[in-house]
């Protein structure tokens, strides 16, 4: 068995190696389910959460030097955990460093740029720039993610999405740090398209003055329409599908006649259909039988083949 004895003597001296780094928490069989919105998936082996850049820097490498994978942790609202857990998860949500100018010295017309850390609510940031009178992110009111994590998704809604107002983002490799500005970044439906071995681990924002009370008008308009169309409250990992070019995800779903379809406690929102829910107990295999035969089923009436949004995390298949 030296193959095995191999891996345990690694593992041992990667555990030291993250041991020594200051400012990085490291915790084993972290239960994953409540850290997302979903609220399913096993056990992390080990639990990484730097509490800084520097700490985050430092990881990557160790991990790369030992070449062990990691998976990213943001929020965990895009998230589909197995219930056998993963291995190793490096959680962002340390990193909640927030820095904006003198808002008082700056209240012309010009933006005025905001850096956040990845780990930060983007939630939390949009009630600050509300609160401050700052516009750009009300569109995105209601996207339950972390900063870095609605970035690395380019998450949208109401026909804009993050990167409308991202003027740069840092980028974290293996020992060092690099902010690519948004000439050089290229955004996608739904993906930033990230250098190899790079974490999300800040960005800057542009955001323009604009009026309190309006900007507090746009948000509850917007959650007003999130609430009738959307099972807000419920146990979910936002929309489960992408929308295919020129159509609605949603829209396709429905019209198969899927909505309020049930794999024991996992069910199709009968409020929007690209939405699973979990009612109670849901575990990954009824979410993702149900993910399947969905898209089996919008396949076999229209052709389109549906595309996964939600993150699937399964190490041990
Ligand atoms: C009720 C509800 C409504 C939602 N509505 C919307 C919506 O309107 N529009 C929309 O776009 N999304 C929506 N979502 C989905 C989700 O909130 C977004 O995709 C969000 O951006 C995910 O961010 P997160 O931090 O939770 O990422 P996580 O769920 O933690 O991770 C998602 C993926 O991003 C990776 N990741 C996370 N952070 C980083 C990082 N810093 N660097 C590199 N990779 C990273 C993870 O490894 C994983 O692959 C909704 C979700 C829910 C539950």
């Amino acid at each position: 068995m030296p193959c095995c004895h191999t891996f345990l003597r690694d593992r041992q001296l990667l555990e030291a190696e993250l041991q020594a780094i200051d400012g990085l928490d490291i915790t084993r069989n972290v239960p994953l389910a409540p850290l997302t919105t979903f609220h399913i998936g096993g056990k992390a082996r080990l639990f990484l959460a730097p509490r800084n850049i520097r700490a985050l820097e430092q990881a990557l490498l160790s991990l790369k030097r030992h070449e062990q994978g990691y998976r990213i942790l943001g929020n965990g609202s895009n998230l589909l955990i197995d219930d056998a857990g993963v291995d190793v998860v490096l959680s962002l949500r340390g990193l909640t460093r927030h820095l904006a100018p003198q808002l008082q010295f700056s209240r012309g017309l010009e933006p005025i740029g905001v850096m956040v850390e990845a780990g930060m609510s983007l939630q939390r940031l949009l009630a600050w720039a509300v609160k401050n009178g700052l516009s750009g992110l009300e569109r995105l009111a209601g996207i339950p993610g972390s900063v870095g994590g609605a970035a690395f998704m380019n998450a949208g809604a109401n026909g804009t999405d993050i990167s409308a107002v991202v003027e740069a983002v840092l980028f974290t490799f293996p020992g060092e740090s690099h902010w690519y500005s948004r000439d050089v970044l290229k955004f996608e439906y739904r993906r930033l398209v990230t250098p190899d071995d790079a974490v999300v681990s800040a960005a800057r924002f542009l955001l323009m003055p604009c009026s309190v009370p309006d900007l507090m008008r746009n948000v509850r308009v917007i959650m007003g329409r999130r609430r009738v169309t959307q099972p807000i409250g419920s146990k979910s990992a936002g929309c489960v599908f992408k929308n295919p070019e020129g159509d609605s995800a949603g829209r396709l779903l429905e019209m198969c006649g899927l909505k309020g379809r049930r794999v024991g406690d996992a069910q199709i929102s009968s409020k929007h259909a690209n939405f699973i829910v979990n009612l109670g107990q849901a575990g990954f295999d009824e979410v993702f039988e149900l993910m399947t035969s969905a898209k089996e089923e919008v396949f076999a009436h229209t052709g389109i083949v549906l595309a996964p949004e939600v993150a699937v995390w399964r190490d041990y298949v």
